[in-house]
């Protein structure tokens, strides 16, 4: 809930701490009675998350597919993102219907020149930045666009949630295959192709709705949660379950949270900062753009 200028004073009683701005929303915490504050103003927010990267020691970035809109690829939820176009092809009926394994891939491969000529943004070049000094330990992201790689983190440290597009896998045996493999296959036949070496299905290796999720990549995320003194969660909607739980994962080992993002999340109240704006242009001063 809300409360705009009315209520200011007497919220500067609930925490003595925060010098009310202008330009600023306060948030009301129910349970915790403190506030949450929530900057329209790009200026205030980028002067904001200066501070608290430069007090925090160990800070972890968790991201979703807005850090990548100004790339090139849509979201999933923002109006013209790919949901908007494509209903989801759930695991189950992946496995289970040639057609829907021919679907999938006839997506992906008109994605492609999308995905190729993607390049990292100034949220990824920001992030990259704070990795090379030192300050962040790895990267925890809900993309499978392989654009923290690109902007020189090491692939073990970009803890993949949902896994990747950029390579295909056995869902039988766990082989991996390059694209071209598969597009080979696929254009000569018109049929998405099965394992060479054990016959299960090739999938992009991405994780479905349906499908489990990365142990290794869910207790690193887990572990990294806990440890940080600040989690930045970045252009996710922050619905998609359990990646939504790192957020309060984090909060509730005593980590503070920044949340970034151009619309509201069901998550705003509960941080510490929240920067309701485009994330190149809140991370971008980070990097000199
Ligand atoms: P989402 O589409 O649900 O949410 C994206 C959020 O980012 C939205 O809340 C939107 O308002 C915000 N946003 C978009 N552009 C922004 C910008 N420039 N500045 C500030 N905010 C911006 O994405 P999600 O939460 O990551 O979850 C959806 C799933 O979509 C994930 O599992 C992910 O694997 C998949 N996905 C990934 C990519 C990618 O790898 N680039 C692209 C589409 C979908």
């Amino acid at each position: 809930m809300e409360k705009r200028c009315g209520l200011l004073r007497r919220l500067i009683v609930i925490d003595s701490d925060i010098a009310i701005r202008p330009g600023v929303l306060y948030v009301i915490r129910k349970t915790l009675g403190l506030l949450a504050v929530i900057v329209t103003d790009i200026g205030r927010g980028v002067e904001q998350l200066g501070e608290m990267i430069a007090e925090a020691g160990v800070i972890v970035p968790f991201t979703g597919a807005g850090i990548s809109t100004e790339c090139g690829i849509p979201d999933f939820r923002s109006p013209g993102g790919l949901w908007t176009r494509n209903r989801p092809i759930p695991f189950d009926e992946f496995v289970a219907s040639r057609a829907a394994r021919d679907e999938s891939w006839r997506r992906r491969f008109a994605m492609e020149t999308t995905f190729a000529a993607a390049s990292p943004g100034r949220g990824h070049r920001a992030l990259a930045a704070l990795y090379r000094a030192g300050k962040v330990p790895a990267v925890v992201t809900q993309n499978i666009d392989n654009l923290h790689q690109a902007s020189g983190f090491a692939d073990d440290h970009v803890i993949e949630l949902h896994g990747n597009t950029t390579y295909a896998r056995c869902i039988g045996c766990g082989l991996t295959y390059d694209l071209g493999w598969v597009k080979e296959r696929f254009e000569a036949s018109g049929h998405a192709p099965d394992c060479a070496t054990c016959d299960e299905p090739v999938k992009t290796a991405t994780i479905s709705f349906g499908q489990a999720m990365p142990e290794d990549a869910m207790r690193r995320a887990t572990e990294l949660a806990q440890q940080c003194d600040l989690f930045i969660a970045i252009g996710s909607s922050l619905v998609v379950w359990p990646a939504a739980g790192f957020p309060l994962m984090a909060k509730n080992a005593g980590g503070r949270l920044v949340i970034i993002n151009n619309e509201p999340t069901e998550q705003d109240e509960m941080a510490d900062l929240v920067i309701r704006h485009d994330i190149g242009d809140t991370l971008g001063p980070f990097v000199g753009n």
